[in-house]
């Protein structure tokens, strides 16, 4: 499928020319029809000698509606210009080519229409004309074409030179992730709301759930047409009119992006290359406000230009468009900013969401310069960077990307080392990834945790691994793939649910060696009721309880290892032989007192040996 979008001067016959080709007037509001002029967007489609469709889409040339304009020429493929042979290359003339070329549309052709009205000389002329405002920008060299909607003279011609530009047009990116720039919403009483708009980027289908962004509200597809056709699916580069079901047709603006869920998030900073067109009438200045137009949305921003004070028509500079309400794009996309009616200038999107920079910022520029020009492996370690580590999908919307060539992109670079991917899984959905800079980085902020923990706590087996992640700032999934990298890599050693650098021992001087040695005679002493204050520091019981050189059954009671085993032991067999065991049961059998037996019961149904029932334990 292929779309069609006209431009050219006012009354210079574009409506006209739709209809003597489609048979369809494109002029849809009374109003238009009334007063003769085109305001708003119209719509129609051909079908080709071949047997294919084309879709049209008419613009308004008038000045005034130029911005209606801009909401119709997003999508298309081709640009039908039409240039009256009695009034020649006119101001709209100049500004929609000027706008075509900001939005790249590089393919398309001339219809120099009224030719009836016009002398064959002066037709060459317009001709000459119009050639040479094609001079330099994307459609130059696109063919010209003398016809006559009110004869009909040049028509087939006409049709055959779309034919051609058609046959021979790229097959539109199919990215997997539908976005229908909304350029019409309204109601059919019976049906509900329906928006139509040319698909990019994606299928739809019916059934399918869908999201309206900015908004964030969801609907589900109810219906789908193209050309007035009903279809179960609609493929990329196609006018589509979709029946919702579970949105209002008040929810629903021009400009607004219907979507799959989840993906397209909103924004209000982007980052651009802005290009001023030459013919601009003043340059544009750092903080001065304009209208920007990206897709079918318009939206006032403050642009600041991150060079310079000012960029004069013809420059292009790097600049951030700072929006005054939230829109939904994505990088690539192709924007056209314009003041007082008049178009300034435009350019695309590098990063569409964008921090607030520093101006004059080498690093900055240089950033923007890689995102804008650079290789998809230059995209992905940029955007990896702005937010580390990226999870898989975030990163291809970002940086917006087929998923399959960048499965394949981070393949090649993790393999060579410039970037580490988080886990055993394949590269895709889920999956965390870390530039090799950002990987170090973080291996050494653990290292440099871990350091600081075994200096303050030399006694301890390691540090906590949730404390390791608090600090790392990691959601516990992420956290669980860092670790097994880090010990991979030999940073840190996991030991249960603490984590400690590879070289870390435990070691105690000679005090407390003399300590720990008085304190374990003191247990084996009175073995059932050792002391309860331990006359040890904490640190070093800890170590002495991690080594299993004595056993910690509560906050306060710890017996030797033999005596522990003795004590399980002996609960154990007495239940064998009686079938339970009571706390006083214990504390007789064993000769010591109440505390002692309560703190041993309440450790072993921790432990999972005995089970309480009613006032005396069980075996599990
Ligand atoms: P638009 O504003 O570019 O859509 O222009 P319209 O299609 O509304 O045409 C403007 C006027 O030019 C109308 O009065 C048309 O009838 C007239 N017109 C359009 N095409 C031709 C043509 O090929 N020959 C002549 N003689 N008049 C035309």
């Amino acid at each position: 499928m292929y779309v069609v979008g006209t431009a050219g001067h006012v009354d210079h016959g574009k409506s006209t020319l739709v209809h003597a080709l489609t048979g369809i007037d494109p002029d849809r509001l009374r109003e238009e029809k009334e007063r003769g002029l085109t305001i708003d967007l119209g719509f129609a489609w051909l079908r080709l000698p071949g047997g294919n469709e084309v879709s049209i889409v008419d613009v308004p040339g008038h000045e005034r509606f130029v911005n209606n304009m801009l909401a119709g020429v997003g999508g298309i493929d081709l640009a039908l210009l039409v240039v009256a042979a009695d009034e020649s290359v006119m101001p709209q003339t100049r500004e929609h080519l000027a706008i075509l070329d900001l939005l790249q549309i590089e393919r398309g052709l001339v219809a120099v229409t009224k030719k009836d009205l016009v002398d064959d000389d002066w037709l060459e002329l317009v001709v000459a004309d119009v050639e040479d405002v094609l001079s330099g920008i994307t459609l130059e060299g696109a063919p010209v074409l003398p016809v006559s909607a009110r004869t009909g003279e040049g028509l087939p011609e006409l049709v055959s030179a779309i034919e051609n530009l058609a046959a021979d047009a790229v097959a539109r990116k199919d990215l997997g992730r539908p976005r229908l720039p909304i350029d019409r919403s309204f109601t059919i009483s019976g049906f509900g709301t329906v928006v139509t708009g040319t698909l990019i980027d994606g299928a739809l289908s019916v059934g399918q759930e869908v999201e309206l962004a900015p908004s964030g509200k969801t609907a589900r597809v109810r219906g789908l047409q193209t050309h007035r056709k009903k279809l179960a699916h609609v493929e990329p580069g196609t006018r589509v009119a979709a029946n919702l079901t579970g949105l209002a047709h008040e929810d629903v603006i021009r400009g607004d992006v219907l979507t799959t869920p989840g993906w397209l998030k909103p924004t209000e900073a982007i980052d651009v290359r802005l290009k001023v067109i030459p013919s601009a009438p003043r340059p544009v200045r750092h903080n001065m406000f304009a209208t920007v137009h990206i897709g079918s949305s318009e939206t006032v921003a403050r642009i600041r230009l991150l060079e310079k004070q000012r960029a004069e028509p013809g420059e292009s500079t790097w600049a951030q468009l700072k929006l005054d309400r939230p829109i939904a794009a994505v990088r690539g996309d192709h924007f056209v900013i314009r003041s007082n009616q008049t178009t300034l200038g435009g350019g695309t999107i590098v990063d569409p969401h964008a921090r607030r920079h520093r101006r004059r910022y080498r690093p900055v520029l240089e950033r923007l310069a890689v995102l804008a020009e650079g290789s998809d492996q230059d995209v992905l370690l940029k955007s990896i960077e702005l937010s580390e580590p990226s999870e898989f999908q975030w990163l291809v919307n970002r940086a917006n990307l087929q998923p399959s060539s960048a499965q394949c992109e981070l393949t090649k670079m993790a393999s060579k080392g410039l970037v580490v991917v988080l886990g055993e899984r394949a590269i895709g959905p889920g999956v965390h990834i870390f530039t090799a800079v950002g990987w170090a980085s973080l291996a050494g902020e653990a290292r440099a945790f871990l350091d600081s923990y075994h200096s303050r706590f030399p006694l301890r087996k390691g540090a906590p691994k949730e404390e390791l992640r608090s600090r790392l700032r990691m959601t516990p999934e992420v956290f669980s793939g860092a670790l097994l990298r880090l010990q991979e890599d030999g940073v840190v050693v996991e030991d249960g649910p603490m984590v400690r650098l590879p070289e870390h021992t435990r070691q105690l001087s000679s005090d407390q060696q003399r300590e720990v040695e008085g304190y374990l005679r003191l247990l084996e002493r009175d073995p059932y009721s050792p002391p309860r204050e331990s006359p040890l520091d904490a640190e070093v019981l800890g170590l002495l309880v991690d080594e299993g050189q004595v056993v910690r059954v509560s906050e306060t009671v710890v017996f030797g290892p033999s005596a522990y085993e003795e004590m399980v032991e002996r609960v154990s067999t007495y239940i064998t032989e009686r079938g339970e065991i009571t706390v006083g049961d214990v504390r007789d059998m064993l000769r010591t007192s109440r505390k002692y037996a309560m703190a041993l019961l309440v450790h072993l149904d921790q432990q999972r040996i005995t089970r309480r029932v009613g006032d005396a334990r069980v075996l599990r």
